[in-house]
């Protein structure tokens, strides 16, 4: 076969795989429509298919308008794609940056085709520049290398995608600087470029995909996981945490029931009630401390997951819990909302269910004795704390 042919064919192959990225991108958008960067990615991935079919094709035909174009084409995939990268962590260059960075190297481009006949200072730009936006993009994007294993790679096989550009360029021009066109695409630098970006490129397309398929997924766990109203976990979420949780180590479990809940819908309206209850999870999620967990359990029933924490730091928690709940201020005339607390301090190795009806019956003393009180399962609890109640009941 001719080898015009066998090299037209090859360069398109990695064309191919970035369709089917592009495609893929499109794909994960669908399922999640509100991740607009996944149409920006799809969008990177069309643009450099088009620039490399430009290049590979000869079109538009004449080097300098071909070399614009393709040019053009493929700065704007750069941008593109380091603007998707930026908007997945609710950063962003802007329009008017993206448009001048694509217009800034189409006239750098321009001039070394029309005024200055430089194919060297072509390449320079273009490779540098590329490397140069990339690499901004991944600086500006360092939390990754702190976030899951996902979002790790992604910043690693970012940055080393960047920083290729520099090495790669200055060495492969070092070594066999290209002279003309026909001479070019037999170059070293020109097969170098072809095959890192084919591998490099690929990787970092599979890396976004493959982080941007984790937070859908994240997402559809929050949706299973969250109480819509309230923003905690619900009841299924926490038993899932909590079934991890108390295999190892010893916890404290607390469960709130908000008091008269249905007097203050009756007297204030449902969605006053609603109000009530984003308050109430509000304030015991600004009162815990961090990696306690707080979950609704249902209705106006709450609980926390104390980790590591004995009954008589269980006990201090649940008062300054009930304490930060009876502190909520209302604008509506007449609304306080007090809360009764349960407290149970788990025994070794005691699973959720026996746990649970431990403490879901001090909080039914603590209703029967009054309501907008601490029961402790453990009597001696609140001594500890502070109190001296003989069984770990207080009141306010
Ligand atoms: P107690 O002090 O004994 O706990 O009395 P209570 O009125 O709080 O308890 P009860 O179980 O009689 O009433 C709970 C009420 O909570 C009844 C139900 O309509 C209301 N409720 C349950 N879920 C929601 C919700 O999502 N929003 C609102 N606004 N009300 C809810
Ligand atoms: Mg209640
Ligand atoms: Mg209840």
């Amino acid at each position: 076969m001719d080898s015009a042919i066998v090299r037209t064919t090859l360069q398109l192959v990695p064309t191919g795989i970035l369709l089917i990225f592009g495609i893929s991108f499109v794909g994960a958008w669908l399922m999640d429509r509100k991740r607009d960067y996944l149409l920006v990615l799809a969008g990177a991935c069309v643009l450099f298919a088009l620039g490399a079919t430009s290049q590979t094709f000869g079109w538009p035909p004449g080097t300098g308008p071909n070399a614009i174009v393709s040019g053009a084409l493929y700065t704007a995939a750069v941008v593109a794609a380091a603007e998707g990268l930026l908007r997945r962590s609710h950063k962003q260059f802007g329009l008017d940056v993206d448009a001048a960075i694509v217009a800034v190297f189409t006239v750098l481009l321009a001039y070394y085709v029309y005024v200055e006949r430089s194919l060297l200072a072509r390449v320079y730009i273009q490779n540098f520049g590329y490397g140069l936006i990339l690499l901004v993009t991944a600086l500006r994007l360092s939390a990754l290398a702190r976030g899951r294993i996902v979002d790790r790679i992604l910043f690693w096989v970012l940055l080393v995608f960047a920083v290729q550009f520099f090495p790669r360029t200055l060495l492969t021009i070092g070594f066999s600087a290209p002279t003309n066109r026909a001479a070019f695409a037999n170059s070293m630098f020109w097969q170098t470029l072809q095959l890192s970006l084919a591998v490099l490129g690929a990787g970092l397309a599979m890396a976004i995909l493959a982080a941007a398929v984790a937070d859908v997924i994240d997402d559809l766990q929050q949706e299973r996981e969250r109480d819509h109203l309230t923003g905690v976990f619900n009841r299924r979420g926490f038993e899932d945490r909590i079934a991890r949780q108390l295999r190892k180590g010893q916890h404290s479990l607390v469960v709130c029931d908000i008091d008269k809940f249905k007097a203050i819908n009756d007297a204030h309206g449902h969605d006053i009630g609603d109000m009530v209850l984003q308050a109430v999870a509000r304030a015991l999620n600004q009162s815990v401390r961090k990696g306690d967990v707080v979950g609704r359990l249902g209705g106006e029933e709450f609980a926390v997951l104390l980790p590591h924490t004995d009954a008589g730091e269980a006990y201090e928690c649940a008062e300054r819990l009930r304490a930060a709940i009876a502190d909520c201020a209302f604008e509506q005339p007449g609304l306080a909302v007090t809360a009764s607390f349960g407290v149970a301090t788990q025994t070794t190795g005691e699973a959720w269910a026996p746990l649970f009806k431990r403490v879901d019956a001090r909080l039914y003393e603590a209703k029967r004795s009054g309501r907008n009180r601490t029961v402790s399962d453990q009597p001696g609890a609140s001594a500890k704390a502070g109190e001296a109640m003989p069984y770990a009941v207080s009141g306010r």
